[in-house]
């Protein structure tokens, strides 16, 4: 027993602090785009998932890319990518980089703020996610991160849940699920839609057995990524309910 005792008093305390240790993404991560004046013809022709529009109206849309580098690899004169997680946005148009003001995503409103400031209960569904966006909210229940001490947890049942959070491209044998899911919840309830295939159906984009989240199922959050990192989904989660600006 002492031995157990004094092996936790060597651990010491493992939990990260946040926001306030100044966490930054990994070296090799890939964090908010900087568009260059160069223009955006070559990292257009070299995005493989359609993100980039070159011409009258260029912009990076972040909803759509993976983060996979190759237009900053083809075309380091026109796109960096920069160590910033703070990625999450409240509308989708605002995921679209065109090189000026970044809107990041907005606090709900006073009422609700109210509910679920202290407490914030999330019903996860992977709606034909390949469990990687999964994986990096699964780890925010870690010790490392604890999730809990900001009053997020995510629960078994919709009925218990104020938010929705969904993952994957939302195929055709989920969405029934899905609709049955947010319905099963009680209102006021929000509705994040997690990763580059919630977003946009990411590499499935345009399948027939991908239909994405239906329009009834109202976006407050979005979370760019693929899958995105662990401190951009808690920045965007704690950002929603008011705890951090
Ligand atoms: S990082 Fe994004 S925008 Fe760039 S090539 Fe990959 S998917 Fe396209």
């Amino acid at each position: 027993m002492i031995k157990a005792i004094l092996a936790r008093w060597k651990q010491g305390h493992r939990t990260m602090e946040f926001p306030s240790a100044g966490l930054k993404l990994p070296p090799r991560g890939l964090g908010l785009p900087r568009l260059k004046p160069a223009g955006l013809e070559k990292a257009a022709a070299a995005c493989p998932y359609g993100a980039i529009a070159a011409g009258e109206k260029p912009g990076l849309d972040m909803g759509r890319c993976v983060f996979c580098g190759s237009c900053a690899r083809a075309a380091p004169d026109e796109v960096e990518f920069t160590g910033e997680y703070k990625l999450c946005v409240s509308a989708r148009k605002d995921l679209v980089i065109t090189g000026k003001d970044f809107k990041r995503a907005e606090t709900l409103g006073a009422e609700l703020r109210k509910i679920f400031g202290r407490s914030f209960k999330l019903r996860q569904v992977s709606a034909g996610g390949c469990a990687a966006c999964e994986a990096d909210c699964n780890v925010l229940q870690t010790i490392g991160w604890d999730l809990g001490r900001f009053g997020v947890q995510f629960v078994a049942s919709p009925r218990h849940a104020d938010g929705l959070l969904v993952t994957g491209p939302v195929t055709r044998n989920m969405e029934l699920a899905l609709r049955k899911t947010y319905a099963a919840m009680a209102s006021p309830k929000v509705v994040i839609a997690c990763g580059a295939c919630a977003i946009a159906g990411g590499p499935y984009a345009g399948h027939e057995e991908c239909v994405g989240i239906p329009p009834e199922i109202p976006v407050d959050l979005y979370i760019p990524g693929c899958p995105p990192h662990p401190l951009t989904i808690l920045d965007g989660i704690l950002r929603l309910i008011g705890r951090i600006d």
